[in-house]
Parts: structure tokens; C-alpha cells; sequence
């Protein structure tokens, strides 16, 4: 890291911030200018607080060279990671798509959402058995009687599955009847339950939060990654903006942008990106021309019956007709989609 000294800082300050340098275990080059001084301190600067060395005595700034994520960061893997989970293939030009209800609403809803979605070359099913609600009124989802019913929409198809897991005392039990667990927007940034679903061995979707920046959503994989768990996905799900014409902002420069920083594949959500199913299908091709390992789209055998999220979810002929549009933004940029 670069530390800048203030214009006039006294030699005494300098000397006391190359000890300081030193003391972190990193190693002090000092750069005499006509105006200023700057430390590079050579080392990693990952582990070191920022904060106190700004604090020190005649210290402008401090500029960190490094990302503050590490076993994320293309710099320490630069082969793209795949993620495997019984049929989903997310990764390394494998496009995998994950479809399927917003909830988990009854064991036939679900299986035939299952059935319908894998006809149409889904290659996992989703479905939320726990269920983050802006409201507490609204319905929270079937809680294990839903992981059941998804294992049983598993045995019926072989799709894996992918539920969100709310609560760290909950992610053993999910991970129970789960193929990956999905930690949702809301939950991006709590710390625990990162951690806890760090210590399984059961892939994980880590969503953005709708007003996380893309380096807190790196350093939240970074936590998973620092458990152990190394099968991590990143999802775009849109990000709050000002605009009101669709539910989020789905800003799809994410793709390459984590493309140009992390070895981790992306998946794009464009049914919470847009919150809208008529623009739905287009922000799935988008997402795929931008580069996307994945999708994740709701999709309901009856979107106006729907307990959550129908005015976004896609009925079964509307995700076949996307699948096919997709399959051919998939063919142009060389992804395998199944
Ligand atoms: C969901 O996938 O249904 C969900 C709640 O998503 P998000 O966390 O992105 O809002
Ligand atoms: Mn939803």
C-alpha cells in the first residue's frame, strides 16, 4: 500500500510511520518528492488496518494497492472455477439455468413446475421453502414440509436443487434436502450465515444486495470462501436505483466487470432484476450476450395464483419460448446449456 504524507510532514512523523510499517511485517520503501513523501509498504496489506495508519501522525492517505479480497481474486486463481452440483454445470463455458417457482407452494406445484422447466432444458429447479419477505403478513414459505417437497421434485426428475437458507441455525437442516444453498439479497451481508454456509460442502448462490457494492459482494464470497467452501456463484439481482418503471436496476456491466476481477461464475437473475415478465426474457439473452455462467427465472405453472413474486414469474410456455431465444445467444457465444 501507498502511504501518502501531508505537504510539510515532519521527518520525525516519517520515521514514526516506517517503524509502524515495519511493525505490520511489511517492508518500507521511502520515496523523497519536491513536494511530498510517500511509504510503499510492500507486503499484504489484506491482513493490515487501514484506519490506524491513516491515523498516524502527519499521514495524508492511505491507498491500498491490493483487492481486499484474496481466494476470490483472479490474481490467486486464474482458471475460471466450475460449479457441479448433481445436474447444474455452472462455469467455465457451461451455461446452467435454474428455474422454478418463487416459493414452494404444494408438492404438485412444485413437480410440475420441475417437470415443466426440465422439458424446456432447465438444468436445476429453484424454489424457496424459506421465504424472506418484506412484510411478516406476506407468506414465509413451507419451511421443511417445502425442502421435502423439492427432494421430492428431485427424486421425480433428477434436477438439483436450489433453496435459500434465511438462518444460520437453519442452514444444516436445508442442507439436509438442499443441491445448493441459496443466500438471498437480504442476507448478502450477514456475516454469520456466510460463514455457516461456508462450512458445509453444499454449493452456494450468493445474491448481491439490492444496495451492495460489487467489492461487498466480493468480500461476502470471500467470507464462504475463507470457511472452506470453494463452490461459490455469484448472482446480479438488480440493485436499487431511481428508477420505478422496473422493481430493481439490473446493471448487467456486473458480468464482465467480475469477469475482469474473479475466477467465480456469475448467474443473472432477470426475473428480480426487472420485476416485470414481459421484460424477462430479453434481460436473460442480455445477461447470456454479457457473459453470464448462469440464470436463475421464476417460473410458475400459474403465475397469477402465485403466493410471491407471480407478477414477475414467467408461465411454462413463456420460459420455453426464452429458452429458445437463449439458446441461441448461448450458441453465439459458445456456451454449453446443458
Ligand atoms: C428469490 O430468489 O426468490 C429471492 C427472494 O431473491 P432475492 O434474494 O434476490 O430478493
Ligand atoms: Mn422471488
Amino acid at each position: 500500500m501507498i502511504i501518502v504524507m501531508r505537504r510539510g510532514a515532519q521527518e520525525q512523523d516519517i520515521q514514526h510511520m516506517i517503524q509502524q510499517v515495519e511493525s505490520l511485517g511489511m517492508k518500507p520503501t521511502l520515496l523523497r518528492g519536491t513536494e511530498r513523501t510517500v511509504i510503499a509498504a510492500i507486503g499484504d496489506e489484506r491482513k493490515v488496518p487501514v484506519g490506524m495508519l491513516e491515523s498516524g501522525p502527519g499521514v495524508d492517505e492511505v491507498l491500498p494497492v491490493l483487492a481486499p479480497y484474496k481466494i476470490a481474486s483472479l490474481e490467486t486463481k486464474s482458471e475460471p472455477t466450475v460449479v457441479r452440483a448433481g445436474s447444474l454445470n455452472v462455469g467455465g463455458g457451461n451455461l446452467g439455468v435454474i428455474a422454478g417457482p418463487c416459493s414452494v407452494e404444494s408438492e404438485e406445484q412444485i413437480i410440475e413446475s420441475a417437470r415443466a422447466v426440465k422439458k424446456a432444458g432447465a438444468t436445476a429447479l429453484r424454489g424457496g421453502a424459506f421465504k424472506p419477505r418484506t412484510s411478516p403478513y406476506s407468506f414465509q414459505g413451507h419451511k421443511e414440509a417445502g425442502l421435502k417437497m423439492l427432494a421430492a421434485a428431485r427424486q421425480e426428475t433428477g434436477l438439483a436443487v436450489v433453496t435459500e437458507v434465511v438462518a444460520g441455525e437453519d442452514v444444516e437442516l436445508v442442507a439436509k434436502y438442499a443441491d445448493v444453498l441459496q443466500i438471498g439479497a437480504r442476507n448478502m451481508q450477514n456475516y454469520r450465515l456466510l460463514e455457516a454456509c461456508g462450512r458445509t460442502d453444499r454449493p452456494i448462490l450468493l445474491k448481491r444486495g439490492p444496495s451492495a457494492t460489487i467489492e461487498e459482494l466480493l468480500l461476502a464470497a470471500e467470507y464462504i470462501l475463507d470457511a472452506g467452501n470453494q463452490q461459490v456463484m455469484l448472482c446480479e439481482r438488480g440493485i436499487r436505483t431511481f428508477e420505478a418503471h422496473t422493481r430493481f436496476t439490473l446493471p448487467l456491466a456486473t458480468v464482465p466487470y467480475l469477469h475482469s476481477k474473479t475466477h467465480l461464475p456469475v448467474v443473472v437473475d432477470p426475473s428480480h432484476g426487472t420485476g416485470h415478465t414481459p421484460l424477462v426474457a430479453a434481460m436473460a439473452r442480455a445477461g447470456i450476450a454479457a457473459g453470464a455462467d448462469g440464470l436463475i427465472v421464476e417460473v410458475h405453472p400459474n403465475p397469477e395464483k402465485a403466493l410471491s413474486d407471480g407478477y414477475q414469474s414467467m408461465t411454462f410456455p413463456q420460459f420455453e419460448e426464452m429458452m429458445a431465444g437463449c439458446r441461441k445467444v448461448a450458441a453465439a457465444m459458445e456456451m454449453k446449456m446443458s
